[in-house]
């Protein structure tokens, strides 16, 4: 039983077909969501629908996979929500907890999205797939596509870290290191994609990883035993993980699951690369290309994100904010979690900490409220930072 019934543009609401493989909207070329059946599913208790699996498939009543022999799956999330009390202790909350992302295949939470979109896009009857990306986004459409016996083409800036590439060629993708940016790295991608047909899954330019992230909101909420911390502070880049729990929590309330406030929803960026927080802080509703992106926390060097419109809109809904933080502030607190809580700390996962101490001086967030900072990935795959050398 699948309740999919089709996609909806975020911008302009114009409607798509969902059994057809779709990318941007063809009227406005902005995202588009997938929309389900909620009478239906409101027909069935959350107990029937959420099944006992130990992974994000769970949730699969709310996914947009037809057919459960296309779920390619390598047990993808479900990862721990750790109580920090070491370090909570240190910070004066008594309510902190870390969603530990490194724990994901292929070590990160771009598992989650990946997953998703080869299996939907599998179904559809994609054959090969490209992303350009800072690291993970690859490793992970690398794993993927070689579970589902496809083709997969990374494109990664060729300073990306040796392990991030040498797990690429493992898992039997074709890598191209470009030289110069992520976005560098999508226009290359794309002039692949166009002459070669195949299928491009870049951050929202295709409507089915955003519903792998929104696991995270369906999660967390059942970690809290279907209740929602007071706040969620998220590392930035093209913001898929931010806007999918967005949608998760209305879904959510949608179904009936989940009542009461929403959290307050932060995002963190760099200094070094920081459009959504400029962008908030202006007060506009997209975001300006940041010039010279620079940050050692590559997975959220993301100078302009397709979906910045949506992330804004979402902070804002939730009363949230947007702040950034130094490379010098994120590699002491990546080190910080490591050692306080034994997880191993990506710098992404270091730079939530950081947001976290900013918004606990300020006074904007009180000791007494729960707060959820994200591990995003293992800090296995950054050796320079890991021994204390700032590479680059
Ligand atoms: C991609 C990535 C991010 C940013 O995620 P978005 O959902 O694209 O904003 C954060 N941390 C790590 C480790 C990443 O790989």
């Amino acid at each position: 039983m699948n309740y999919l019934t089709h996609l909806e543009c975020s911008f302009c609401r114009k409607e798509h077909d969902a059994d057809r493989l779709q990318t941007l909207c063809n009227n406005c070329g902005k995202p588009l969501l997938a929309r389900y059946d909620i009478d239906g599913l409101k027909k069935k208790s959350r107990r029937a629908l959420v099944t006992g699996e130990p992974s994000m498939w769970r949730y699969r009543a709310v996914f947009p996979v037809r057919e459960e022999q296309y779920e390619v799956n390598l047990g993808e999330g479900l990862t721990p929500l750790v109580p920090a009390s070491r370090l909570g202790r240190k910070l004066g909350l008594s309510n902190l907890f870390i969603k530990d992302e490194s724990q994901n295949p292929t070590g990160s939470f771009k598992a989650r999205g990946l997953s998703m979109a080869v299996s939907k896009a599998w179904e559809l009857g994609a054959d090969g797939f490209v992303i350009p990306s800072a690291g993970n986004a690859a490793g992970a459409l690398s794993a993927y596509a070689a579970r589902a016996g496809l083709d997969a083409r990374v494109f990664m800036p060729d300073t990306v870290p040796a392990p991030f590439r040498n797990e690429c060629e493992a898992l039997g993708a074709r890598v191209t290191l470009v030289k110069g940016l992520i976005t560098d790295c999508g226009v290359e991608s794309r002039r692949v994609a166009n002459e070669k047909g195949l299928f491009d899954v870049s951050t929202l330019k295709e409507p089915y990883r955003l519903e792998g992230k929104k696991t995270l909101g369906y999660e967390l909420a059942e970690q809290f035993g279907w209740e929602l911390p007071d706040v969620i502070i998220y590392p930035t880049g093209g913001g898929t993980g931010l806007v999918g729990m967005w949608k998760a929590f209305d879904e959510m309330e949608k179904l009936g699951w989940i009542s009461g406030t929403r959290p307050r929803m932060v995002v963190v960026q760099s200094d070094g690369c920081a459009p959504v927080v400029r962008a908030f802080d202006s007060g506009s509703e997209s975001a300006e290309p940041w010039e010279n992106p620079h940050t050692v926390a590559e997975g959220i060097q993301v100078p302009s994100a397709v979906g910045d419109f949506l992330i804004l809109k979402a902070v804002r809904e939730s009363r949230g904010t947007a702040v950034s933080v130094s490379d010098e502030f994120i590699i002491r607190d990546q080190m910080q979690m490591s050692r306080m809580e034994g997880i191993s700390c990506c710098p992404e996962g270091g730079a939530t900490l950081s947001a976290l101490k900013s918004l606990l001086s300020d006074g904007w967030i009180s000791s007494g409220e729960s707060v959820v900072i994200f591990n995003t990935g293992t800090g296995l795959k950054y050796p320079g930072v890991f021994n204390g050398i700032i590479q680059r």
